[in-house]
């Protein structure tokens, strides 16, 4: 079976290697001075929705007004703080803080970027909503209930200019992104009305405070509503052909691409690598299915169509899951063991003092996700860590079927690998053990998705699974889910992809339900680039192991090359690759 797995991955990009020789650690000193907690004050006080996302609450009573003022302090923010990095020279610096240096350099950029260039601030009416901060500071406990509710109506005062601008903002949106924003504002009033309703009857607040907060509620129910009712309005001419498209086209993509993924690769070049994954996947499933038929059908014959059979192989396969009763035990047991096999087949070192708690997602955290890591931001370090798992007693039965049919016998610990050990809570364990803020503030998704979906190939490498044919099926249906993410995202906003098209591709070549399809058609108009993040970090990964093994035959091993990987938290593949090349190189 190991022969089957071996795939090629052709692209390389071989960085230059510079000698690392540095006097260490004098520029780390002005280095940390300049970016350190005066530099995110700052930033925090122009993001403050951003900041209580991570749990920095000094500027919660703020809400920034989203008008041509407020992005020139964002702007000349972005200039100062760029001076003041490029006097800095990065190959002074220790490692850790050359890797801070270019995320800052790209964020930087970055950010000038969105505001000055793609300026979603004026096509993305979805890009306005005032609820969810509101709802973190009424369901997070950073403060007593009374001070919190002060902070609610300090910010609300600032709700009708909010919506005002945003109006302002808003040339030739677009339909899709329209109709976003009118049905999570309409979700949003919920936040203002019964929600803040029950904390004020928990609230020792004086009878003159409920009333101010009240009228404050009011007055900002009605601003969302005035925004939804003009966004209202501008449909017909929007339907009528008047909007802009949600296809990103081809400049806007590939810059957009270099500044989120960073893994050193083209956008161009990531869709192709992604179309011949999927002609090996698909080649490779074949084979397996072509094993497998006999056991799942016996005395029935194959379809000729390579597709049609495999399909059916999964589809049968798929009956095998665990009662819904029992799905939230069988998480609970399974991430102990995912732990074992990882510290005992020389994956990873696990840290015994930090064990991961399953529970049931809390309401107010219940979106599409079935199960998640919910991790504290890095203003809240002592905070645990859960699994959140969907309480399934509480989801219609006939999507709980398909739900158990998904996560089968087979797909469930693959999902577990992913989602906790050795995938995100594992990875989310080692950054911490490292603190940059820098690196967890600017976090670099394609890094954190590419190791989750590397780390299930390398726990089924290492034989978890038994190399069955049926787990290197399932998990090949499931790898093909991010190359095909991959292929959808680039066809549909740089080659014009139509509707038909896309679900052909998912339902037919990546084995999807319809229901998946298209939730996924709705995700690739609403966002772009995202959905590439996984296979272009795990690609990116993957190929870097490779070369190291290559290059060094004799010193590689794959215990220390995940812990060094690891170790520089959650940077871009593209830094840490140079920084291990280097490392490695002995330079
Ligand atoms: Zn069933
Ligand atoms: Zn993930």
């Amino acid at each position: 079976m190991r022969t089957l797995i071996a795939l090629i991955l052709c692209w390389l990009v071989v960085p230059q290697i510079q000698a690392a020789d540095s006097p260490p650690n004098r520029s780390d000193a002005a280095f940390d001075k300049e970016f350190g907690d005066a530099f995110f004050d700052a930033y925090w006080s122009l993001f403050p929705d951003y900041g209580v996302g991570v749990g920095y609450y000094k500027y919660a009573d703020r809400l920034i007004v989203p008008d041509d003022k407020s992005r020139s302090e964002i702007l000349a923010f972005i200039d100062k703080s760029r001076a003041k990095l490029l006097s800095i020279d990065p190959q002074r610096l220790s490692e850790s803080r050359r890797a801070d240096w270019a995320i800052l350099d790209n964020e930087f950029a970055s950010l000038r970027w969105r505001i000055t260039e793609l300026r979603e601030w004026q096509w993305d009416p979805s890009t306005y909503n005032v609820a969810d901060p509101f709802a973190k500071i009424l369901t997070t406990e950073f403060a007593p209930l009374d001070d919190r509710l002060k902070i609610v109506a300090r910010r609300l005062q600032a709700v009708p200019a909010y919506y005002t601008a945003a109006q302002r903002n808003i040339q030739r949106p677009t339909l899709e992104h329209t109709q976003l924003a009118i049905e999570q504002n309409r979700g949003a009033l919920e936040v203002f009305n019964s929600e803040l309703q029950s904390q004020i009857n928990a609230s020792t607040l004086s009878s003159g405070e409920r009333r101010q907060l009240l009228e404050r509620a009011h007055t900002a129910r009605n601003a969302i509503e005035g925004y939804v009712a003009a966004l209202e309005a501008l449909l017909p001419t929007l339907q009528g052909g008047n909007a802009s498209s949600f296809r990103l086209g081809r400049a806007r993509y590939d810059k957009k691409f270099f500044y989120d993924i960073q893994t050193g690769d083209t956008a161009q070049a990531l869709y192709e690598r992604a179309v011949k994954e999927r002609d090996t996947l698909h080649a490779r499933m074949d084979m397996l299915a072509d094993q497998l038929w006999p056991k799942y059908f016996p005395n029935m014959s194959m379809p000729s169509d390579r597709l049609e059979k495999i399909g059916r192989v999964i589809g049968k396969m798929s009956e095998q899951h665990v009662a819904r009763e029992d799905f939230f035990a069988e998480i609970e047991k399974q991430i102990p063991q995912l732990a074992d096999w990882v510290t005992k087949h020389g994956l990873l070192t696990l840290d015994p003092d930090k064990p991961l708690r399953v529970r049931k997602t809390p309401p107010h955290q219940r979106g599409v996700a079935l199960a998640g890591i919910d991790a504290p931001g890095p203003y809240n370090p002592t905070a645990a860590t859960y699994y959140n798992v969907i309480p399934l007693d509480e989801i219609p039965a006939d999507r709980t079927e398909s739900l158990l049919r998904e996560y089968n016998r087979w797909m469930l610990p693959i999902l577990n690998i992913h989602e906790a050990i050795p995938g995100h809570y594992a990875q989310l364990v080692y950054a911490n053990k490292s603190p940059s803020r820098i690196k967890s503030i600017f976090a670099n998704g394609a890094m954190i998705e590419g190791w989750a979906v590397y780390g299930e190939r390398a726990m089924l490498e290492s034989g978890y699974g038994d190399h069955t044919a049926e787990i290197w099926l399932i998990y090949s249906k499931w790898l093909l889910r991010s190359v095909v993410n991959t292929i959808l995202d680039y066809s549909v906003h740089v080659n014009n992809m139509s509707e038909a098209d896309a679900k052909r591709l998912l339902v037919r070549e990546a084995f999807q339900s319809n229901e998946e399809a298209n939730g996924k058609w709705r995700r690739v108009q609403l966002s772009s680039v995202q959905l590439t993040s996984y296979f272009a970090g795990y690609a990116a990964i993957y190929e870097l192991r490779e070369q190291l093994k290559r290059e060094q035959p004799q010193q590689f091993e794959l215990k220390r090359f995940h812990e060094q990987f690891l170790g520089y938290g959650n940077a871009p593949v593209r830094i840490i690759r140079d920084l291990m090349l280097q490392t490695n190189s002995g330079s």
